[in-house]
């Protein structure tokens, strides 16, 4: 029998990490496609915010002050450029920086976590496999017949790793199963 000492002592000061999908989110990525971000609005009961694009910075000003993000441009392989902004607090590169009150931080300043960084890892691993199948059905192929385009050698590396998905998905659930039969203790499975 474990000692359950200790867990419950971590268990306790443990703060449970908001997500990052409740939280409005700027996507570098999505903003300067085609490179025509100008600046953009946004309107909430609590605040409103104002962004200007600058030469490699964002400027914002809310009803509650103003600061900029710094953003940086990296040259592609193909040619084109891609965008970043630096976290304002952090300075960190990030893809995307969230809304909290109308000041945008990265994930990490926030304290944010994934969806599936708090489901089980069995039904992590099948998560895994649904996000394949979905790339597959999109090209209209599945995981048993080949997409009528795509190559061979891919094909057999995607279908590898789904089924190295499969199998990991058994070995843990198995772990659970036979974890909650030892323990009669049930750990937090469940998405919400
Ligand atoms: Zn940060």
């Amino acid at each position: 029998m474990t000692h359950w000492g200790w867990y419950w002592r971590v268990k306790k000061r443990h703060q449970r990490k908001a997500l990052c999908s409740h939280f409005l989110c700027l996507d570098s990525f999505q903003l300067f496609k085609n490179h025509n971000c100008l600046g953009f609005e946004i309107r909430t009961a609590s605040y409103e915010l104002i962004a200007k694009y600058r030469i490699d910075k964002l400027e914002i000003s809310t009803s509650r002050g103003a600061y900029v993000i710094p953003v940086e441009k990296q040259p592609c392989f193909f040619g084109g450029q891609r965008y970043f902004f630096h976290c304002p607090k952090c300075n960190k590169r990030m893809r995307k920086l969230y809304s909290y009150e109308g000041i945008f931080l990265c994930r990490k300043c926030l304290h944010l976590g994934y969806q599936t960084q708090r489901v089980s890892p069995a039904i992590r691993y099948s998560l895994m496999q649904e996000k394949i199948e979905a790339q597959l059905e999109q090209l209209k192929g599945s995981i048993r017949f080949k997409p009528k385009w795509m190559r061979k050698h891919t094909f057999s590396r995607i279908s590898n790793r789904y089924w190295k998905y499969d199998g990991l998905r058994e070995d843990a659930f198995e772990r659970e199963f036979f974890f909650i039969l030892e323990n009669k203790f049930v750990p937090h499975l469940g998405c919400a």
